[in-house]
């Protein structure tokens, strides 16, 4: 065994979309479904999931519709799987203040309205005020494809999403809170790399300046870089006038689109989470009453499929769910990481949910 090989973990190929389409209705041949699943859309926004992990979610699927007296599974359990795989349960009972909520809210809106404008963005797929694992809430957005080269447009635009969230809450609640740290986070490891490692910047060129190296200084690590002090300086410059410049665009697409948002914190308000339908609806211009109008129609549907007898699906034993945690407990990082870092990972693409507020960690939440 070479030196460098032990420690390295070890990763399954992951299926491709088609691949995840056929693992899918495999898995699915003997679960009740309603005629609202489709596959198609479910193998885009799987990204990086194993097989383990699609039939895990099936399972999850399955086992939320049973809970909920449905006789067959309808797309929302579906996705419902796909978070709980990736993200770790809801956490309904945590106890959310009115004002936590409202900020929450704003601050999800703002990654939602920037990533349905923005040409580059995948397509929001969930809006959500629920907390999950670390997050208080969420925007999941759903890759087109598996692409794994990101262009310096779509990363600039990607850095402006995650800056959404504190751009509205500056512009609504006129203060900012702790809650956007995970994406100020992000968005700066993102211009930092695109400075130093993937010469995206006018200033320093096409010069790899990446990978600091850790060193052991007598009692203390200490950071060693391969470049002078004054191109470090010019380094950090570079990295602040690319995070400045997409908060000053965050900021002007929220207050362009001020009325859109603040009928969707109405519409999460109101009912936590909303879906593709109902932030397109809202981007034609309905109002907060007509989408709630027509989430509670989609709810009569889906409580249509309970009978009163016994539910008919078979659940696959609670066990499962402890199955999808250390399946899912490799699971983690962003797609930018996937793309460029961590060819090997089995890392789903979907992970836009904010790792915000809460410190506190439970067992539950396969996450940092
Ligand atoms: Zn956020």
């Amino acid at each position: 065994m070479r030196p460098g090989r032990f420690d390295r973990q070890i990763y399954v190929n992951v299926p491709d979309v088609k691949g995840r389409e056929e693992i899918l209705k495999v898995h699915s041949r003997n679960k009740p479904l309603a005629q609202d699943v489709s596959f198609k859309i479910l193998a885009r926004m799987t990204s990086g999931f194993s097989g383990a992990d699609l039939e895990n979610l099936l399972n999850e699927a399955a086992i939320l519709a049973a809970r909920a007296g449905r006789s067959v599974i309808v797309m929302e359990d579906i996705l419902e799987g796909i978070n709980k795989v990736i993200a770790g349960p809801q956490k309904k009972s945590r106890i959310v203040t009115d004002s936590d909520k409202r900020i929450t809210a704003y601050h999800e809106s703002g990654h939602a309205i920037i990533g349905k404008l923005l040409e580059n963005c995948d397509d929001v797929q969930e809006v959500s005020i629920i907390p999950r694992g670390m997050a208080a809430g969420y925007t999941l957005t759903r890759p087109e494809n598996d692409d794994s080269h990101i262009t310096r447009n779509k990363l600039i635009d990607m850095i402006t999403m995650m800056l959404g969230g504190r751009a509205a809450e500056e512009i609504v609640i006129k203060d900012i809170s702790t809650g956007a740290s995970n994406d100020i986070e992000r968005a700066s490891d993102i211009a930092k790399k695109m400075v130093t490692q993937w010469g995206m910047s006018k200033a320093i060129g096409n010069m790899y300046l990446g990978g600091d190296k850790e060193v052991f200084l007598g009692r203390d690590y200490g950071t060693t870089h391969s470049y002078s002090d004054d191109l470090g300086g010019i380094i950090d410059n570079e990295i602040k006038s690319i995070l400045d410049s997409c908060y000053t665009r965050a900021l002007e697409i929220l207050q362009a689109n001020r009325k859109i948002m603040d009928n969707m914190v109405k519409v999460l308000f109101e009912k936590e989470t909303i879906y593709t339908d109902e932030v397109n609806m809202l981007f034609d211009g309905k109002t907060a009453d007509e989408v709630i109008a027509f989430i509670d129609e989609r709810q009569a549907k889906k409580d249509s499929y309970k009978k009163s007898e016994a539910p008919k699906i078979n659940i696959v034993e609670e066990k499962v769910s402890e199955e999808a945690k250390t399946e899912s407990a490799q699971v983690d990082d962003t797609a930018i990481e996937q793309a460029f870092d961590n060819k090997e990972d089995t890392q789903p693409q979907e992970q836009k949910a904010d790792e915000e507020q809460e410190k506190s960690q439970e067992e539950e939440q396969p996450k940092e």
